[in-house]
């Protein structure tokens, strides 16, 4: 389909708008100017007629033809939403949708709910998402519920709080949905060594800062790719540094993914636990063998749960599983043993992803049909999760939406009682710095008392990051410099 625009800059959020209800379709982008218009399509225009703004948007879908005036705002983020309210009413109407997430197409929901509520009050806030976004009562109860949880955790993090993330972007093999820029051990095996040695240089380096700026280390988290890709050696490498650099009195938790079952070993796990780590993550995804095979992974579902027993056996009593519903193949009543399974392991958290069909995954660029023919299935198949999860006494703790979910729908990090991963919710709800080091890190610097951010990207891929290291190093030298305006 085409969306046709005319004086107005507001294409971006009109096109993950329309992208809402036309999964499938390429969403073409064009200013108009003059000329026939190719159906399917909408138009957008904004115009001054002398006494008010005025926007006209025009449809034709399928055979429905529908045009709508209106007088706007002033303002241009105003305008922005008034229009994209008075499209999605349209699509609402010719496809008989009405998606949960209204007009809200961010990937922060909670952030922005926390947000109103703090400049206003809980019931202002919720009416405001109802009304001015046309998000259903259901999402809005879920962000209310998020944020009030999280609030718990928010005012620990004060203003020289930070986190630590350290990209290990290397995996046994790429699964099919996966955009991440991680190499394959195969390929890659030889290049590890070398970018331990430069991703323990930048990690003393940011120690260095860290020790200047006086700044508190609240939680670790060790991510990629799969950390527990590399050898027992080279993790303990990574994290003795870690260890001695930083001032680990004050962490309070540090996280490994140790996201594929089939690398994770007893002496790997006995490392971790003796070094520190107090939270790791397993990743089933699905407990179905033959989804697994198709999606690229080499392990099955044996080896998760063998692995997750290791880890219990070895001492680790905080454990997340992350799955994702709508996998290829997957069906409803494969995934929801998977759920049923996975809550009679009990692990502290389990993270519910929706399939994303990203640009450059495997999945998306060799066919992905059978994915987005079924959305009802995918959406029952988190409605069953959400519910379950509930009954066994989790609690959603972290929400984020991605662009191209399947369903429109949501990941949701449940928890039980006093189990929510720090990390995440620092990290996804901007509360403080996130410093990052290693290949495709992004280091987010927060402004402690107000809503600035600032980011570093590193390098993505290794040999970017081991060939320029040395503009890594001096790119760092700007957290120095963010902080100088807050903290001195
Ligand atoms: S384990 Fe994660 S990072 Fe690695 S290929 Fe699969 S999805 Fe990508």
């Amino acid at each position: 389909m085409t969306l046709y625009v005319k004086n107005n800059k507001f294409y971006y959020e009109l096109e993950n708008l329309c992208r809402i209800f036309f999964k499938n379709e390429k969403i073409e982008v064009t200013e108009y100017d003059e000329g026939i218009k190719k159906s399917p399509y909408i138009y957008v225009e904004v115009k001054n007629d002398d006494t008010n703004m005025v926007s006209i948007i025009e449809a034709d879908i399928n055979g429905d033809f529908i045009v709508k005036e209106a007088t706007i705002d002033e303002d241009e983020k105003e305008q922005e939403r008034q229009i994209c309210i008075i499209v999605f009413n349209i699509l609402c109407s010719i496809t008989k949708q009405k998606p949960d997430w209204g007009i809200l197409t961010g990937i922060r929901p909670v952030k922005l709910m926390r947000k109103l509520i703090y400049e206003t009050s809980v019931n202002d806030a919720k009416l405001y998402f109802k009304e001015k976004f046309l998000v259903s009562d259901e999402k809005i109860e879920l962000c209310c519920d998020i944020a009030a949880r999280q609030d718990k955790i928010i005012k620990f993090s004060n203003p020289r709080s930070f986190s630590l993330y350290i990209s290990i972007p290397f995996c046994p093999t790429r699964c099919s949905y996966c955009s991440f820029v991680s190499q394959s051990i195969e390929k890659a095996l030889s290049l590890i060594p070398g970018y331990i040695e430069l991703l323990l240089e930048e990690i003393d380096y940011t120690s260095t800062i860290v020790n200047k700026l006086n700044l508190n280390l609240e939680t670790v988290y060790i991510g990629g790719g799969t950390p527990t890709s590399l050898t027992e050696g080279q993790l303990r490498s990574v994290i003795e540094r870690i260890n001695l650099r930083f001032d680990m009195k004050r962490c309070r938790e540090f996280t490994v993914e140790a996201g594929r079952p089939d690398t994770i070993t007893e002496e790997k796990l006995r490392t971790l636990k003796q070094l520190g780590v107090n939270r790791i993550s397993i990743n089933p995804q699905t407990l179905n063998d033959n989804v697994l095979k198709i999606i690229g992974r080499e392990h099955t579902s044996n080896q998760t749960i063998e692995a997750f027993n290791m880890a219990r056996k070895c001492g680790f009593d905080n454990i997340n599983m992350d799955l994702i519903a709508g996998l290829p193949t997957e069906e409803y009543t494969s995934f929801i043993n998977t759920i049923d399974e996975i809550c009679d392991l009990s692990p502290e958290n389990i993270t519910v992803h929706t399939l994303s069909l990203k640009r450059s995954s495997r999945l998306n660029q060799e066919g992905n049909g059978e994915c987005v023919s079924r959305p009802e299935a995918i959406q029952k198949m988190v409605y069953y999760a959400a519910d379950k999860l509930r009954k066994e006494g989790y609690k959603p703790y972290y929400l984020y939406r991605q662009s191209k979910m399947i369903s429109n729908l949501e990941n949701i990090g449940f928890t039980k009682s006093g189990y929510e991963n720090l990390y995440n919710i620092y990290m996804m709800e901007e509360i403080h710095t996130i410093l990052s080091c290693g290949a495709s890190g992004v280091t987010k610097l927060k402004d402690p008392y107000g809503d600035t951010i600032e980011r570093i990207f590193n390098f993505k891929f290794p040999y970017e990051y081991m060939g320029r290291f040395p503009e890594i190093i001096r790119k760092k030298d700007k957290v120095l410099i963010f902080y100088d305006k807050f903290l001195r």
